[in-house]
């Protein structure tokens, strides 16, 4: 499966393949670009990833703008 041409958005929440030590797997998109700013949504703790890391690691992104979950798994 090929996950690294999701369009990701500023809004989307990003299912990743690691859960973060709160629990939570779910990461809001808070900024996008080279970089991207994540929020946990567990815990709210917020971190910088790079776009590479995030598009390896995310098993799951589901729009904002759309009530579907994303479907190109
Ligand atoms: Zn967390």
């Amino acid at each position: 499966m090929k996950l690294n041409k999701l369009n990701y958005e500023v809004g989307d929440i990003v299912k990743l393949k690691k859960p973060h030590p709160c629990g939570s797997f779910d990461w809001k998109i808070l900024r996008v670009g080279m970089d991207f700013r994540l929020q946990c949504e567990g815990c709210e703790h917020q971190i910088m990833v790079s776009r590479k890391v995030i598009e390896k690691s995310t098993r799951k992104l589901i729009k904002s703008t759309c009530t579907k979950e994303n479907s190109m798994i």
